[in-house]
C-alpha cells in the first residue's frame, strides 16, 4: 500500500485498508471494495472483500486494482458527492479509469 500511498501523493492522510472483508460487511453488498473517508481529516477506511469473494463476482478484479480505485476516491474527495448525479458517476468514472490506467501501466513498467 505504501507504493501507491507515494504514488498517489497521499502521504498526508491517515488510511486504514481491511483485506478479506465479508461482502456481507459492505455498505453496498454488490461491490468488491469501498471507501468511507472524511475529507476535511483526511481520514479514510477502506474494505476490500477476500480473494476467495472476488473470484465468485461476475467481473472479479485483483486486489491491486481495487485498492487504487478506493485510493483514488481520496484523491478526487473533493469532487466528491456534488449534489449533481451526472457529475458523480462521470467523477467515479474517472476514478475508476485512472485506477485501470496506473494499475496497467505501473504492470508494464515493472514487467520491462
Ligand atoms: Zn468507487
Amino acid at each position: 500500500m505504501e507504493k501507491w500511498i507515494n504514488i498517489l501523493g497521499l502521504q498526508d492522510w491517515h488510511i486504514e485498508v481491511y483485506n478479506d472483508c465479508s461482502p456481507k460487511k459492505l455498505f453496498d453488498k454488490d461491490a468488491q471494495g469501498e471507501n468511507y473517508y472524511n475529507f476535511t481529516y483526511k481520514h479514510a477506511k477502506i474494505r476490500i472483500i477476500s480473494k476467495k469473494d472476488r473470484e465468485r463476482d461476475i467481473l472479479p478484479m485483483e486486489y491491486e486494482h481495487i485498492l487504487v480505485h478506493e485510493l483514488l476516491h481520496c484523491k478526487f474527495a473533493s469532487l466528491d458527492d456534488s449534489g449533481n448525479a451526472l457529475q458523480d458517476k462521470l467523477v467515479h468514472q474517472l476514478v475508476e479509469d485512472f485506477a485501470e490506467i496506473l494499475t496497467e501501466r505501473c504492470k508494464y513498467y515493472e514487467d520491462s
